[in-house]
């Protein structure tokens, strides 16, 4: 199977990215991936600072970009993820001075958390980890994204839904659609309130297909997730205004290219559609409208 090594990685998404790799519609490949630190973290909570200064480290890296034969503008490229495996320890940093916790001062700490066991030690708790992929997208047609930003060809969304069974639909800008992941997590709530998730890296195997014209035949305008019998259309935006108006707009056209009616459409959402909010943090907000997908 084909197999993308960590060192493969980018920190923009776009149309000038070389290929890692190159594969057919329909193949599994699978993507070694990065923490969200580069490495520049170690298992002890040592951070080389002066190696981030130095450029040493990239800033939320993504392993690829993978071209897949025949994704052409204008389709989707759906991809299943079908396993994520990863190493047995993850790190946290602080989100004192910043977004929610603006009003707060506190000590800087980069804190290790073992999970070998499927658990996770905060204070007296064990919790289960939930392992999910923060950074998945395609790349965008115009200027190169940042790899720690969301948008509608993906990126940092850190929606903590894409999970192994999961599917997602990206719509695709460029030729080979040029597919990269990373920013792996243990565990993260809705939000990532206090700046991380729970940092990890490891192996992501995922098959990927080309859908054609799925972009205005199936209204796949922004990345279109499948997860526990719903259908989540993630969207982002410099507001929270935005970012769920795009998100709820995306729900709409959905529901309307799969012959819903306009007013029931709306009414349909109104009864059963359920706004999340994926994370605060990034240099845009990302939101998700879901809904089972038996209603649809
Ligand atoms: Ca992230
Ligand atoms: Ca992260």
């Amino acid at each position: 199977m084909l197999k993308i090594p960590c060192t493969s990685k980018i920190d923009h998404m776009s149309a000038i990215n070389q290929p890692a790799a190159r594969c057919k519609d329909g193949d599994t490949v699978i993507f070694q991936t990065m923490d969200c630190f580069d490495g520049a973290v170690t298992d002890k909570g040592i951070f080389d600072r002066e190696g981030k200064k130095e450029g040493k480290y990239m800033a939320n890296p993504a392993t690829g970009p993978l071209y897949i034969e025949g994704a052409m503008p204008g389709d989707a490229l759906s991809v299943e993820i079908l396993d994520i495996q990863t190493r047995g320890w993850g790190v946290m940093g602080t989100g004192f001075g910043q977004n929610a916790f603006i009003n707060y001062k506190g000590e800087s700490e980069m804190r290790v958390f073992n999970y070998e066991d499927g658990f996770v030690k905060i204070g007296s708790k064990q919790i289960p980890t939930d392992i999910m992929i923060g950074v998945i997208g395609v790349a965008p047609a115009g200027d190169p994204i940042p790899t720690v930003t969301p948008d509608s060809h993906g990126g940092n969304m850190d929606c903590n839904r894409i999970v192994t069974g999961s599917k997602i639909l990206f719509p695709v800008a460029v030729e080979g659609g040029l597919l990269a992941m990373g920013d792996l997590h243990a565990l993260m709530g809705d939000g990532e309130v206090f700046e991380y998730g729970l940092e990890t890296a490891g192996e992501v195997t995922a098959r990927v297909k080309v859908v054609k014209n799925a972009v205005k035949k199936l209204a796949i305008k922004q990345p279109t997730l499948y997860q526990g019998g719903r259908v989540m259309t993630v969207a982002s935006a410099k507001t929270y205004e935005d970012a769920v108006r795009l998100a709820l707009e995306a729900m709409y056209e959905y529901l309307l290219a799969r012959g819903w009616e306009k007013v029931d459409a709306g009414m349909l959402m109104s009864m059963k559609c359920d706004l999340a909010i994926c994370q605060i943090v990034d240099p845009q907000i990302t939101v998700r409208a879901m809904m089972d997908e038996n209603l649809i």
